[in-house]
């Protein structure tokens, strides 16, 4: 059985606690590796070896720094085929949909070759008689990301290279389900120039998460997942006197107004609702139509469109539009929440529960499913359910709909399909949700803006990537400098006195 280890120091390592977790194919439901779970005692000697490091990464020019994120996004291109293919074993997403993964990621790194531009402070010349101010961007010293399963290789980038761009040293604790890419993205930081110890990939599950959140040397946490681990990590880390910032879970509204483009509106619900099994946080997972004509015309588009999705192994190519969910557990948890739905008298109006596909009985894949005429008191509407499972809530007028957002306890994403730019602008200013499409099902900022959800979809003040990000992994530093004005006229020899 292949077993994977961490990454300390330059080097693969093998686990020395005993303890590992299963990785699945989940195409195949096969177990294709061991991983390694660390204890406290190697996270805690990683940390301290990449606070030994740090110091002299800290005082490499910004430039050098984001030299090693340009060589980093040429290898990651030159990588790209390979780094999908390992992702989608592992996750079970679709190729293309492995390469998006990649690429968002790449895209954050591009974003940090723009560190020495970041990180140029502020300076005010004459502040008062002979002074000056000015602040430094300084980086924290040793900062950890704690990241999910469902992006293995954006959630990563995400965090680690605006971390090293800023001088820090990183520690990473990726999600154990899908564990590879992030050790190959170590590797390629490596050839890119990174010094070793400054990119620490621990693999491992709560013990390893509570050494990171109790690690005296570790200043800052990003963490991104469930919600209640997001609540858990900030509560304690914060109390543990760090800077931490957490994204948790979601569940996506897209109002559908009477005027939209309905055939455009069906085609972006089907792609931002079953795109990656649903497995994603901006995943659309909840349709609310605005009347019923609107809702009965919208769910006959709807219906051949789901029925005729292909569901496959990433194995198949182009041809699928997505594949397995990543693990046994989470299959059981998504059909349990299905059963909920219909026992609670959701009307299921494409049925996936009897979905089996040949030659991977075996396999963790999960068929498609609509809900119509779910309500909010539901336990498929309040919960997160992270599979192929799309519910629509009809809603009779606008506001009622806005209200739907509005009350619902997540805040990620969400977006409105309408041809009146006043419903627009007026949905746009007024829902308290971080991240809004207009037209637009998966409203993901791109790099140079930033990533954050509202409500429990987040604990902490900064967003991921774009200038957040040189905010987060930075603590500011300012400067009152005084030179008084010497004696220009050579010596003065009389007792000075004050005038
Ligand atoms: P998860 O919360 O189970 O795991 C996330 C990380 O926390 C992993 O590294 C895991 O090892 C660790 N962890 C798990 N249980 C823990 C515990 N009891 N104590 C300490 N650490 C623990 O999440 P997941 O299933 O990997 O990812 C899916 C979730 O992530 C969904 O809720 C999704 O919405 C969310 N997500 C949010 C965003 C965002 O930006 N808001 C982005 C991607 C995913």
């Amino acid at each position: 059985m292949k077993e994977i280890g961490h990454w300390i120091n330059g080097k693969h390592v093998a686990g020395s606690s005993g303890r590992t977790a299963d990785v699945w194919n989940p195409a195949t439901g096969e177990v294709q590796a061991k991983v390694a779970l660390a204890s406290k005692a190697e996270l805690d000697a990683a940390v301290a070896d990449a606070a030994k490091a740090q110091p002299e990464w800290a005082a490499t020019n910004p430039q050098r720094r984001a030299r090693v994120m340009m060589k980093f996004v040429s290898l990651l291109q030159r990588d790209m085929d390979k780094l999908a293919e390992a992702l989608s074993r592992e996750h079970g997403k679709t190729i293309p949909d492995a390469k998006g993964d990649v690429q968002r990621g790449l895209e954050v790194v591009e974003f940090c070759i723009g560190a020495p531009h970041m990180l140029k402070g502020e300076f005010t010349d004459a502040a008062g008689p002979g002074i000056d101010m000015y602040s430094m961007r300084q980086p924290i010293g040793v900062a950890a990301g704690i990241t999910p399963f469902n992006f293995p290789a954006m959630i990563p980038m995400w965090k680690m290279a605006p971390a090293l761009a800023c001088g820090n040293a990183f520690i990473l604790k990726p999600s154990e389900r899908d564990p590879s890419v992030p050790l190959m993205l170590a590797e390629l930081m490596q050839e890119a120039g990174l010094p070793d110890g400054l990119l620490q990939v621990i693999n491992g599950d709560k013990e390893s998460v509570d050494a990171i959140l109790d690690n005296e040397d570790i200043g800052a946490i990003g963490f991104v997942g469930s919600t209640p681990i997001a609540q858990y990590i900030y509560e304690r880390g914060c109390a543990n006197g760090k800077r931490v910032q957490c994204f948790g879970g979601a569940k996506n509204h897209m109002i559908i107004m009477p005027d939209a483009d309905l055939d455009q509106a069906a085609d972006a619900l089907v792609g931002a609702g079953y795109g990656a099994a649903g497995e994603r946080c901006m995943a659309i997972s909840v349709a609310v139509p605005v009347g019923e004509e609107t809702a009965d015309r919208l769910i006959e588009k709807l219906v051949p469109k789901i029925e005729a999705l292909k569901v496959g192994p990433y194995t198949s190519g182009d041809d699928v539009d997505y594949g397995p969910v990543v693990t046994p557990m989470a299959k059981e948890n998504i059909q349990r929440l299905v059963q909920s739905g219909v026992d609670a008298g959701a009307e299921l109006v494409v049925d996936g529960r009897d979905f089996s596909l040949q030659g991977y009985e075996d396999g963790f894949f999960v068929g498609p499913h609509l809900f119509d005429r779910v309500t909010p008191d539901m336990e498929i509407y309040q919960k997160e359910i992270f599979g192929p499972v799309l519910s629509c809530v009809r809603a009779g007028s606008y506001e009622e709909a806005l209200k739907l957002a509005m009350d619902h306890e997540y805040g990620n994403g969400t977006a409105i399909f309408t041809r009146d730019g006043d419903a627009a602008r007026d949905f746009a200013a007024r829902v308290n949700v971080g991240m809004v499409g207009i037209n637009v099902p998966i409203p993901v900022p791109l790099a140079y803006h930033t990533f954050g959800g509202w409500k429990k979809s987040v604990f902490g003040d900064l967003n991921q990537h774009g200038p957040d990000a040189f905010r987060f992994y930075t603590r500011t530093k300012t400067v009152t400098s005084r030179w008084p004005s010497g004696i220009k006229e050579g010596g003065e020899f009389t007792i000075p006195v004050m005038e």
